[in-house]
């Protein structure tokens, strides 16, 4: 008898974005054979990057909202590839995975680490962050948009805010200097921006990456002491660090 040689059914990715190394990882498995991949953004830039698979946009509705997505939308593995400091999707990632018995790890790019020429204070929240600033500083904040109002009840420092998007008119003050713009790619454009503002501190999440460490770096030159964020702890399923990585841990799992 002849059989017609059928192509197995594609598997189905749930890649979870929002990130650089998402965006890359889209582009790299777009051209991966028989495989669907479905990308989510969380929503909360008003002009994300356009990734070349399919993509939903919105929170999932908590664990049962994304274990229903999981279920409804076959999946058969899930890729978390959220901000470092996205530290609620990852634990809900965790707990609807093994729920819905899903293979599953998250990409998370090393944190950056401090060398001999810094100066940081690392804290464990931007509320410590906030009360670890002397009075009378010009600090420039790099933590994005959302918790900018945690800095306004110091009317005692003058800092300087960059971010994509705007901040909610809740947060809005004077005595913050808001620059809408993305982080600058070279340390001498960073270096050159802290001195126009003569900012006296840096504050930042620990992100860790490349795209962002321009003011790192011009912080370490101009000696400006850095207010470093830590990282929330760790999720539990598998941690990779690299694309790379993601790559040779997706076509294992896909095989078997
Ligand atoms: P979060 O606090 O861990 O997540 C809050 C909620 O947002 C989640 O419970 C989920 O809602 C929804 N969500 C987050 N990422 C999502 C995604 N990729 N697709 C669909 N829903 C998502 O995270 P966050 O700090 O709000 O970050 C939101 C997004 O911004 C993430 O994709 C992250 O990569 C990106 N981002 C965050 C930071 C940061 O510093 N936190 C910086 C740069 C970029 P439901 O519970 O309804 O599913």
């Amino acid at each position: 008898m002849w059989w017609a040689k059928v192509n197995p059914e594609p598997k189905r990715i749930l890649l979870l974005a929002g990130t650089m190394e998402a965006r890359e990882l889209a582009m790299r498995l777009a051209d991966w054979p028989n495989l669907f991949v479905v990308a989510s953004l969380a929503g909360a830039v008003s002009r994300p990057a356009v990734l070349p698979v399919t993509t939903r946009t919105g929170g999932f509705g908590g664990v049962d909202g994304l274990v229903g997505f999981l279920r409804n939308e076959k999946i058969d593995v899930l890729l978390d590839v959220t901000h470092p400091f996205a530290a609620q999707m990852k634990a809900h990632v965790d707990q609807a995975s093994m729920v819905a018995g899903i293979k599953v790890a998250h990409v998370i790019r090393p944190a950056w680490i401090a060398e001999k020429a810094d100066t940081w204070l690392c804290v464990r929240s931007l509320e410590e962050a906030v009360s670890s600033l002397p009075a009378n500083c010009r600090p420039f904040l790099s933590i994005g948009r959302r918790e900018i109002g945690l800095f306004t009840g110091r009317p005692d420092i003058h800092p300087v805010a960059r971010m994509i998007d705007p901040p909610d008119e809740t947060s809005r003050s004077d005595s913050v200097t808001i620059l809408l713009s993305h982080p600058q790619a070279h340390e001498a454009a960073e270096r050159e921006l802290f001195v126009k503002h003569a900012i006296t501190h840096l504050v930042t999440k620990n992100s860790g990456g490349s795209k962002s460490r321009a003011k790192i770096l011009a912080a370490r030159s101009l000696s400006i002491p850095v207010i470093m964020v830590d990282r929330p702890p760790p999720p539990a399923a598998l941690i990779l660090e690299t694309i790379e990585a993601a790559e040779t841990w997706l076509r294992s799992v896909l095989d078997n």
